[in-house]
């Protein structure tokens, strides 16, 4: 993971006011970056060819300094794993945004938390803004230097493993194994075909009510 900070005068205004909000991060192509236009049902560049844009959840705004904070993971292939890996001081890039973020019932009794390392922003903001209930997070990554501390109070653990399918397997485990006491709100969110699995268990083999899970694909396998 690697922290990477936007920082200019177009941040003036820019606000989160939800926690695990989103942003659309635009990357230079060819060394230059382009603003895209719309070209009625998509964004494109002057070539007529798409601009790359990733999504991150802006980690932390520093609406003083203007400064906005997204976590990277650095993963094997990827343009913006290799941008973040290589960004240096002055390099140029733009965020759009911010998307919606998830809006935290006060009738929840208690948490569950749960994703992989894509997942540690959202799960960290939600951490700093969530009510004083039990809070059970559990949490994914490839390596033990992943672990961070996650400033609070939580029932955490912690999947460990190189083997992909093996650390999902124990992801969606660990959900399998979580008491679902009434009143409790569920938001999880990662690699896509885990977290498809986790919506299947809750909403059909435990009977949990749709809005009362926040289980979203962050990114997609394709390899
Ligand atoms: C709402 C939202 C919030 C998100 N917040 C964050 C965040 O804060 N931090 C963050 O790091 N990511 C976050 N993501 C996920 C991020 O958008 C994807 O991981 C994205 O695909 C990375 O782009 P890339 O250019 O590096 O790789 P891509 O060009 O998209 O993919 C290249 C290859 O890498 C694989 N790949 C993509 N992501 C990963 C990964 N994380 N681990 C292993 N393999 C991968 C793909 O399967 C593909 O084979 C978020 C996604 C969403 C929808």
């Amino acid at each position: 993971m690697k922290r990477v900070i936007l920082g200019g005068s177009d941040l003036e205004g820019f606000r989160l006011e939800e926690p695990a909000a989103s942003v659309r991060l635009l990357l230079p192509s060819d060394d230059a970056l382009e603003i895209p236009v719309w070209q009625g049902n998509e964004f494109l560049l002057r070539d007529g060819s798409r601009p790359t844009i990733r999504t991150f959840t802006p980690r932390r705004l520093d609406a003083r300094a203007l400064e906005l904070h997204l976590d990277v993971v650095l993963h094997t292939s990827g343009i913006a794993s290799t941008w973040a890996k290589t960004a240096r001081r002055g390099d140029k890039a733009t965020v759009s945004g911010p998307g919606r973020g998830y809006t935290i019932d006060p009738e929840a009794t208690a948490f569950i938390l749960a994703g992989d390392e894509t997942a540690i922003p959202a799960i960290c903001q939600l951490l700093e803004h969530l009510p004083p209930v039990p809070i059970t997070v559990h949490l994914a990554v490839r390596h033990d230097d992943a672990k961070i501390d996650l400033h609070r109070d939580v029932d955490v653990t912690w999947h460990v493993s190189s083997d992909e399918p093996t650390l999902y397997e124990a992801l969606v485990t660990g959900i399998r194994t979580v008491e679902l006491v009434p009143g409790v709100r569920i938001w999880a969110a990662g690699e896509a075909a885990a977290m498809q699995r986790i919506r299947k268990h809750l909403f059909d083999e435990r009977g949990m009510a749709r809005s009362h899970a926040n289980v979203r694909g962050y990114w997609k396998r394709t390899t």
